[in-house]
């Protein structure tokens, strides 16, 4: 298939849903299997295409942590605040990313108070503004997992070499795999698969997830986004289930190669080093998680040049974010959600973000029953 649309032409969705339904029945599992959908774009694909009302009840959906806006923690978006408002700072964010809220309101809110605050699609239009704006400080907030690292590394290489000093990053990126042994060390989680992210997969090779299989013995499927795509992951797991195998898969063969984009790969071990911990909204704080600029970058940290407060901020009250985040809690077991929680006004990340497993719920009226924690 050469067309997006080819993954989505519903005669082939029904016949592998179709396929998938029989495997299940004949799988007869004596509980629904749980299958983490690691990333919350696939959360979204699963309720936007309804795959969750096609598929039978042998499948449980888990949703995983691998959202990036949903696991930023409210410090960091205090930080963020706490720069974007001094005089000389024109802050620039992805656009998900000024709707989160820190202690005392989000981006958006400093930005109607007068700080300059500008959406930016990459970080390469935020260094294009500190050359415009030579008078001004352009700070740009660096956020993700290894999908959107390497953008920031390569625009850090080139503010470098052009000795542009007017630029500097607020850095929040983070690491997949110590996210997800975060959750896979939980003893009260117990999962039957793992749907394993395409677009950070592109960066980091299929090879990535051989932890999985061999110190959890999970099964694991690559997939991308449109609803063929995780149907061919999910699949995937019901026969490595059904044969008794652990394996990782690559259902994302189009995009993702066994070892990754060596040129990302190279610009991410070129500006960034290993954070000896890093905090996450909903895991805590998680050692060797993030990355930090190595020495020869340090002079466009963000966090190094601005005297930041270092306070360390509880998720709000009543919130569940952190069980959700887990895979412990669907978004409908917030007390929360849809009542003092909404998009207009959220309490938490996960209703905010575009990938948010709240938002999913709420988007597409998604109605659960509580997840299953039986071993
Ligand atoms: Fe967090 Fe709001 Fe979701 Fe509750 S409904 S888990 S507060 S984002």
């Amino acid at each position: 298939m050469k067309f997006i649309s080819e993954y989505r032409q519903p005669e082939k969705v029904m016949a592998l849903v179709s396929t998938i339904n029989d495997k299940l029945d004949k799988l007869a599992p004596t509980r629904p299997l749980q299958i983490m959908e690691v990333c919350g774009g696939h959360t979204h694909t699963i309720f936007r295409f309804g795959l969750d009302k096609l598929i039978n009840k042998g499948i449980e959906f888990v949703h995983g942590p691998g959202c990036p806006v949903c696991v930023l923690p409210r410090q960091r978006i205090n930080e963020a605040i706490e720069i974007a408002e001094q005089e000389d700072v024109i802050f620039c964010s992805y656009g998900d990313a000024i709707r989160v809220p820190g202690e005392n309101g989000n981006l958006l809110a400093a930005k109607a108070r007068g700080a300059d605050i500008r959406i930016v699609y990459s970080p390469l239009d935020a260094l294009e503004l500190a050359k415009q704006n030579p008078q001004k400080n352009i700070v740009f907030f660096a956020i993700g997992f290894e999908t959107t690292t390497p953008p920031t590394a390569l625009t850090l290489q080139q503010a470098k070499r052009q000795n542009i000093s007017n630029f500097s990053v607020l850095c929040h990126h983070i690491l997949l795999e110590p996210a997800l042994r975060s959750v896979l060390d939980d003893e009260n989680v117990r999962l039957d698969g793992l749907v394993a992210p395409g677009h950070v997969s592109i960066v980091t090779g299929q090879q990535h997830y051989q932890f999985c299989n061999d110190e959890y013995q999970l099964p694991v499927a690559t997939a991308g986004f449109e609803p063929l795509d995780f149907l061919m992951a999910l699949e995937s797991i019901v026969d490595q289930v059904s044969n008794h195998q652990v394996k990782v898969v690559n259902c994302y063969q189009r995009a993702v190669s066994e070892t990754g984009n060596k040129i990302a790969q190279q610009a991410i071990n070129d500006v960034f080093t290993l954070s000896e911990s890093s905090d996450w909204r909903g895991l805590g704080n998680i050692e060797h998680s993030g990355l930090s600029l190595k020495s020869a970058y340090q002079s466009f940290d963000a966090s190094l040049r601005y005297q930041l407060n270092p306070n360390r901020i509880a998720e709000p009250e009543g919130c569940r974010c952190a069980n959700v985040i887990k895979g412990l809690a669907k978004p409908t077991d917030c007390p929360l959600f849809a009542k003092g929680c909404t998009p207009e006004n959220p309490v938490g990340a996960l209703m905010v973000s575009s990938e948010g497993a709240c938002s999913a719920y709420y988007q597409y009226n998604v109605e659960a029953k509580p997840i299953t924690l039986s071993k």
